[in-house]
Formats: C-alpha cells, sequence, structure tokens
C-alpha cells in the first residue's frame, strides 16, 4: 500500500517513520521497517496501527542507520498480522523486501524455492521475491549494479502488479527499486551541508518534506540508488532509460 525508501546522510529510521506517517491517509492495515547497519538488515513489523510499530520501536530500538526502507500494508495474501507484514527477509537474511500489489505467479515460484528447502516465514506473495533475489543475487557477478540486475533478472520473472524496493545486507550504500502497473517515485534531494539524499515513495506525499525534485519511473523499469553514484534507471532488461524528473508543486 505505502512505500518509503531512505539512502542519504540522516537517520534513516526517522526519515522512514515519518514518511509513513504522511502515507497514512492511504489506509493500511499493518506497518514495518527494516534498516542496514554494520552490514546487518533489522526490521520492525507489526499489524495495526503505525502508533502500534512505534511502540515496539520505543522499546526496542534498531540501530541508528542511514539506508532503510519501510511499508504500510493492506493485506491482499495473508491475513493482517505482525508476521504477514513486510519487509520480508531472505531465509539467509541477506535480503530485505517492500511490495504494494500482487505477485501472480506467487504459488508457482513459491513450490519452486520450497522445493530447495527453503522455508517460509509469511503467507505472503511477497516473500518469494525476498527468497528469489537473494538466490539470483549470489548468481550474479560480483560489480557496481549487481543488486540492480538481480532485480532485473528476478522482475522478468514474476506477473501481476508490484511496487518492489530492497536491500541486500553486503551493499551499504544501496537501494533497489521496480514498478509494474504500480507507482513508483524517486525523490532527489541535499542536505544542509549539501550531501546527496534520495527517496523513494509509493507517492510524493512520502519524502515531500525533503525534496520536491521528483524523477517518476516508467512501466516495467528498475531503479538503482547508490549513495555516491546516484540515480541508474533501466527497463527489466537493462536498457538505459531516462526518468521523467519534475518539481512537485504542491503544499506539504
Ligand atoms: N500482496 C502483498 C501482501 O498482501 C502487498 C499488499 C500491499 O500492496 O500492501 O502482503
Amino acid at each position: 500500500c505505502g512505500i518509503v525508501g531512505y539512502v542519504g546522510p540522516k537517520d534513516a529510521r526517522e526519515v522512514v517513520i515519518e514518511g509513513l506517517r504522511r502515507l497514512e491517509y492511504r489506509g493500511y492495515d499493518s506497518a514495518g521497517v527494516a534498516v542496514l547497519a554494520d552490514g546487518e538488515l533489522s526490521t520492525a513489523k507489526k499489524a495495526g496501527k503505525l502508533a502500534n510499530l512505534e511502540k515496539v520501536l520505543a522499546e526496542h530500538p534498531l540501530p541508528m542507520a542511514t539506508i532503510g526502507i519501510g511499508h504500510t500494508r493492506w493485506a491482499t495474501h495473508g491475513g493482517p498480522t505482525d508476521r504477514n507484514a513486510h519487509p520480508h527477509l531472505s531465509a539467509d537474511g541477506s535480503v530485505a523486501v517492500i511490495h504494494n500489489g500482487i505477485i501472480e505467479n506467487f504459488a508457482e515460484l513459491r513450490a519452486e524455492i520450497e522445493a530447495t528447502g527453503v522455508e517460509f516465514a509469511s503467507e505472503t506473495d511477497t516473500e518469494v521475491v525476498a527468497h528469489l533475489l537473494a538466490a539470483v543475487y549470489a548468481e550474479t557477478p560480483a560489480g557496481e549494479g549487481r543488486l540492480a540486475e538481480a532485480m532485473r533478472r528476478v522482475c522478468r520473472r514474476l506477473e501481476g502488479a508490484f511496487t518492489l524496493v530492497a536491500t541486500h545486507a553486503t551493499e551499504p550504500d544501496t537501494l533497489v527499486a521496480s514498478r509494474r502497473s504500480s507507482p513508483l517515485v524517486v525523490g532527489v534531494g541535499e542536505t544542509a551541508d549539501g550531501t546527496a539524499e534520495y527517496f523513494l515513495g509509493s507517492d510524493v506525499a512520502a519524502f515531500i518534506a525533503h525534496t520536491r525534485e521528483a524523477r517518476e519511473l516508467g512501466q516495467d523499469q528498475v531503479v538503482e540508488i547508490d549513495r555516491t553514484r546516484g540515480l541508474t534507471v533501466t527497463d527489466f532488461d537493462g536498457a538505459p532509460v531516462e526518468p521523467t524528473a519534475y518539481t512537485v508543486d504542491w503544499d506539504a
């Protein structure tokens, strides 16, 4: 339902929760966040209002991080429970994924993944993407753009409508996202001292408090956000694409 992502110098925990608060108007049944700090992904997720998640976070704070993702869920596959809330992790803990939409061929993918010995932690359609991305990433040649390439390979296998955002434990400077028949916007900002920062949102409300410079992703596209290299957008086959740039002109 609602998607937020952040890479930049600020405390991602705060930026992500604030973004989720601004997406509350869309309606949702659960919420969750994941941050990446010191090579480890940590998540917190809770059914019900964002206030429930904030209570969990106040009692068990996540580590300070400068990269993070957050989700408000409107359940389609699997009830609105804590464990079905996003983000979903791969079995090895290397990948965290959030998702809006529906993966139509999830049952077939789930059977294929389960056949490799992976145990699922939720009843969602989304979780297949976390396991698939971890497996495909492991087979993707190391180097710049590895996570984006893995995401493209995964997206080519997915049917349905999706906005996906993923992080990998070994990539502390990178967020990747993709979309098909579900919206995704990127916010490009700069802090007071001139450091670049990037946001992902299911709509601009997620980051309007930080920047008005937006890039809209087209159908069947993948964006990689790298702390230093900035944005790289391609189609699902890897052909470069120039995203549509615009300035948000409504009031926050
Ligand atoms: N189909 C996914 C689920 O049920 C995502 C739902 C959403 O868009 O929030 O978990």
